[in-house]
């Protein structure tokens, strides 16, 4: 009955997992997005690279021919005739320019091979052409020889030069640069033998430095063959690529992404982490919260013990039972449930085990009702059921008598095996004849005739029960009255002793003659009485009464019956002692009677008030006995002083031997245990000679004599036959 929690534990765990892989996901598309973002800034900043390298390449081309041009201006000496060849050029004049602009081999020559002068990286030369740079040379040298051939334009030649990259006998890369030397070779109608200047600039490391700390790129170098993406292509000129321009790139942005990546990752997975866990704790304190509160709410709907609903939500259903099924052609059952003498098994067996009993009687009412059914505990041992959807009358008292068969089994309780019985009252209305509290009213006084026709069974309220409970009640007020005005009275019945059939006593009962209904058996009206509280005023009236005429009569004793409601009141041994006192009876001459119902309670209350009593010399009988459930540990502990045998068992004495043996055994406990022992409803000799031959003490019974009014009683205590008997000692067997 407890509400159920899983489903919300399910559906957070759910949404774990979802968050974790939406995290991840989450965490997977940063890491991308940040790597194409890196890859992209080092693609940019490559072509950037290769733009950069490729212009300055295509520079060096330019700058070779510019300080060609510088330094053959600067040549003023040369002089070319056009009529002869003399040359005039300065000494030093290749060194000079290999020295000047670094170039790694300069030559001056003429176009048929004779070489003037040469340097080779600053340093004056033999002269002649390397080997390795003869073949370049020579080619170019052509070309420019071609080119001095061409027609001019305007009748001059913007530039006869040649250039471009090579690659050299030797396997070496070089820029190489040709050019006329003398300012008339580039005039039209020149022809001969021009004097030129080759400058060869070879592309290897040294050459790639000025690039690589320029753009702060290391490791510029020429390759054969492109194998990344990093190179730039040296064309010859015809466009045919005779080696490359390769570097390493830096990739900034790649290598910061791999610096950063980790402890990206790491720091989002630990935020994400923080921030999942905090989710998750507040998840849980607000679930927790949340199953506090609906455990709240169920409890306050609901009975704490059994986990049947409480008197609000029963209500509640019943209004909503007879809400519903105005719309509807069944009716609404109603029904009141009691278990018969719980009270008896919480004296007994203990609350713990009463509350067990509460518990498993709720658990097998819950089994048995359907789901559209309400169970309620109401309070103590009393529980309701409201069911709409009843057919008929039959159907109801079918659902009863179920819910009567569940029960009936034996409990098995931790204390021991139990068995109850149930008393039931239930009304069937359809709703749009009543009210819920009618519905309630017409099942509990349904409940209450269960219990007056003798407890275990089921009844279905009909209208002539409300004529029976205003005739009770009607009775509790003429009960009252008659106790103020005098229309009770009391008749004594004798106790005779059994060894001398002399009156040794008599036991006070009480009348009432009702004006109207005339005179009306104790039986019912003492236990009117009981349930009206009426039996406290009662009680003490029948006592002081009886106590009054044994003293005028000069009666030994007087046995008085004392309810076991009296007997939970606190002060009941003050009241009758002060009672006992006022009319100046002695306490060793009034004996109380009591069930044995009263010692199964266990009562604090009840000790105190038996052993004031009998401190004060009154003495206490069981009467009934053996007709409920005293065991002799009952007996020892209350100190009681006499037992009377309930007639039920005295009336078949002679007809069943069993009973004689029990008669026999309980006449024998009795005198083991120095008690007196009463027969009562003797109503033949032949039960008066057994009971007499079993040891009784004392006899009762019409066979003797039925309960009289006082002046008989005096009459006959007067006859000759009847002789009072001395006071009895307590606990005497005489
Ligand atoms: P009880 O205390 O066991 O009283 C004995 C009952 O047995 C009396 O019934 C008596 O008339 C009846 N009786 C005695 N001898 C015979 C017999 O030989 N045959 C048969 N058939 N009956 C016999 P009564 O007066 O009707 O009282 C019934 C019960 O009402 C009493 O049973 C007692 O428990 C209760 N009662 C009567 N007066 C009082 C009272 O003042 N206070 C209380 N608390 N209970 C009372
Ligand atoms: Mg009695
Ligand atoms: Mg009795």
């Amino acid at each position: 009955m407890i509400p159920p929690t899983t489903a919300p534990h399910r559906l957070s765990f759910h949404i774990a997992w979802i968050s974790l892989a939406f995290g991840s996901f989450l965490v997977l598309a940063l890491v991308l997005c940040a790597s194409w973002m890196a890859r992209e800034i080092d693609t940019a900043a490559l072509n950037e690279q290769k733009s950069a390298i490729a212009t300055n390449v295509a520079s060096m081309g330019q700058r070779i021919q510019l300080e060609q041009s510088t330094a053959a201006d600067r040549t003023d000496g040369v002089f070319y005739s056009m009529h002869g060849r003399f040359a005039w050029v300065p000494n030093g004049l290749a060194q000079w320019i290999s020295q000047q602009f670094n170039h790694d081999r300069v030559y001056v020559y003429y176009l048929d091979g004779s070489v003037l002068q040469a340097s080779s990286h600053g340093r004056q030369a033999n002269g002649a052409i390397l080997s390795s740079d003869r073949q370049a040379v020579a080619l170019l040298s052509t070309q420019v020889a071609y080119n001095l051939s061409a027609p001019t334009v305007g009748g001059q030649r913007l530039s006869a030069g040649s250039f471009g990259f090579r690659r050299l006998e030797d396997g070496s890369l070089a820029f190489i640069s040709v050019r006329p030397l003398d300012a008339f070779a580039s005039t039209a109608g020149f022809s001969g033998n021009p004097l030129l200047l080759a400058s060869v600039v070879l592309l290897n490391e040294q050459a790639m430095n000025p690039i690589s700390q320029r753009f702060g790129i290391p490791g510029i170098r020429t390759v054969g063959a492109s194998l990344s993406s990093a190179t730039v292509a040296l064309n010859d000129e015809l466009g045919r690529p005779l080696a490359y321009i390769q570097w390493s790139p830096p990739a900034p942005a790649a290598k910061l992404f791999q610096q950063v990546a980790l402890p990206g990752i790491m720091s989002i997975v630990l935020v994400g982490g923080c921030i999942f866990g905090l989710l998750a704790w507040l998840r849980r304190t607000s679930l927790s919260l949340e199953s506090s509160q609906t455990h709240a709410s169920f409890l306050s709907l609901h009975d704490a013990l059994t986990g049947a609903a409480n008197r609000i939500l029963f209500e509640q259903s019943l209004r909503e039972a007879l809400h519903y099924q105005t719309l509807a052609e069944s009716k609404v059952l109603l029904i009141s449930v009691d278990l018969d003498r719980f009270k008896e098994v919480n004296d007994t067996f203990g609350h713990a085990a009463g509350d067990e009993l509460l518990r498993e009687v709720g658990r097998r009412l819950l089994v048995e009702l359907p789901e559209e059914a309400t169970l309620a505990r109401l309070g103590g041992d009393e529980f309701a059921v409201v069911q709409p959807g009843i057919v008929s009358d039959g159907h109801a008292r079918w659902i009863c008598q179920r819910l009567l068969q569940a029960l009936s089994d034996p409990f098995v309780l931790s204390t021991g095996i139990m068995s109850i019985t149930v008393s039931m009252g239930f009304a069937v209305e359809p709703p749009s004849a009543i009210s819920p509290e009618e519905l309630a009213r017409r099942a509990d006084v349904a409940l209450y005739h269960s219990k007056k026709a003798g407890r275990n069974r089921c009844t279905l309220y009909e209208p002539v029960m409300d004529a029976d409970r205003k005739d009770r009640l009607t009775l509790e007020v003429d009960l009252r009255n008659a106790l103020m005005q005098d229309e009770l009275h009391l008749a004594y019945q004798p106790i005779f002793s059994a060894s001398g059939g002399t009156i040794v006593g008599a036991e006070a009962l009480c009348r009432w003659q009702h004006p109207v209904r005339g005179l009306i058996s104790p039986e019912f009206f003492i236990g009117l009485a009981e349930e009206t509280g009426i039996i406290d005023e009662l009680g003490l009236w029948v006592l002081r009464r009886a106590c009054v005429l044994a003293k005028e009569i000069g009666l030994p004793w007087i046995a008085v019956n004392v309810s076991p409601v009296q007997l939970n009141r606190a002060g009941l041994a003050e009241q009758i002692l002060k009672i006992l006192h006022e009319i100046g009876f002695e306490a060793d001459r009034l004996e109380i009677e009591i069930t044995e119902g009263v010692l199964l309670q266990c009562s604090t209350q009840v000790q105190d008030t038996l052993s004031k009593l009998r401190a004060a010399g009154v003495r206490i009988a069981i009467d009934d006995f053996g007709a409920g459930y005293a065991s002799i540990s009952y007996l020892r502990n209350y100190k009681i002083d006499k037992i009377k045998i309930d007639r039920a068992f005295i009336k078949s004495l002679n007809d069943d031997p069993s009973l004689m043996l029990i008669v026999r055994a309980m006449i024998d406990m009795g005198k083991a245990m120095g008690l007196s022992v009463t027969a009562e409803g003797v109503e033949d000799d032949a039960q008066r000679r057994a009971l007499t031959a079993m040891g009784c003490t004392h006899l009762q019974g019409f066979l003797l004599s039925r309960p009289l009014l006082p002046d008989r009683l005096v009459q006959l205590l007067a006859e000759p036959g009847y002789v009072p008997s001395d006071r009895i000692v307590a606990n005497s067997l005489s």
